[in-house]
This record gives C-alpha cells, sequence and structure tokens, in this order.
C-alpha cells in the first residue's frame, strides 16, 4: 500500500447485523488504520444516524474534543465519502492534512 503525507491509509466496511446481513437502522462502519503494518493501528466505530434525532458518531477521543461541527470530523467525512462512492469492498483512502478523505486505490484490485 502506498503511503500518504500523514502515512495512514484507511479502510472502511459497514457492519451488518450478523441474522439478517441488513444494515442496521443505523448504519455502522467500521474504520481501520494502517500504517506500515499489515495490522491497523487503530479501529474507529462510526455511526451516520439514519433515525432523525439521532447524533453522528465516532468513537475516537477526537471525535469528543472536537468544538467544530461533528459533521466536519475527519472520520465522519472520511464514512460519508466512501458511502457516496457505493461503499466499494476493498477501497483505500487517505486523509489529506486539512480533513479531506481521499480514495487512493482498491485491495481488491492490486
Ligand atoms: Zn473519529
Amino acid at each position: 500500500m502506498s503511503n500518504s503525507s500523514t502515512g495512514y491509509v484507511y479502510t472502511v466496511k459497514q457492519l451488518r447485523d450478523h441474522r439478517t446481513q441488513q444494515s442496521y437502522r443505523n448504519p455502522h462502519y467500521v474504520v481501520a488504520k494502517f500504517g506500515d503494518d499489515a495490522e491497523p493501528s487503530d479501529v474507529y466505530d462510526v455511526i451516520l444516524p439514519g433515525t432523525p434525532g439521532k447524533n453522528l458518531y465516532c468513537n475516537c477521543p477526537g471525535f469528543h474534543r472536537q468544538k467544530a461541527p461533528k459533521e466536519t470530523h475527519k472520520h465522519i467525512r472520511l464514512v460519508k465519502l466512501f458511502v457516496e462512492l457505493g461503499e466499494p469492498a476493498g477501497a483505500v483512502f487517505e486523509i489529506e492534512p486539512d480533513g479531506s478523505p481521499k480514495l487512493v486505490g482498491n485491495l481488491l484490485e492490486g
């Protein structure tokens, strides 16, 4: 995997209900952050609420500290891009220093 300016790449996967294989009402995503190792250096849980009144959620410490609107949180933006792209399996992303996510490749396409 290529190294980015920040040195990390990310993959995203939607968690489905293990019995029905359907999406959860409030879709759950797992963001894995990779440095130089095959194992992720961090894993984050992100929820994009489908139910009115529910809030965006990321379990990283930065999300809770962030004063700016939660929509601008980098892991939220990353997952939203993943969804916009149709949730491509194997997609690999970088996050620019300003927090913008960028698609950089796909593990399944070599
Ligand atoms: Zn986060």
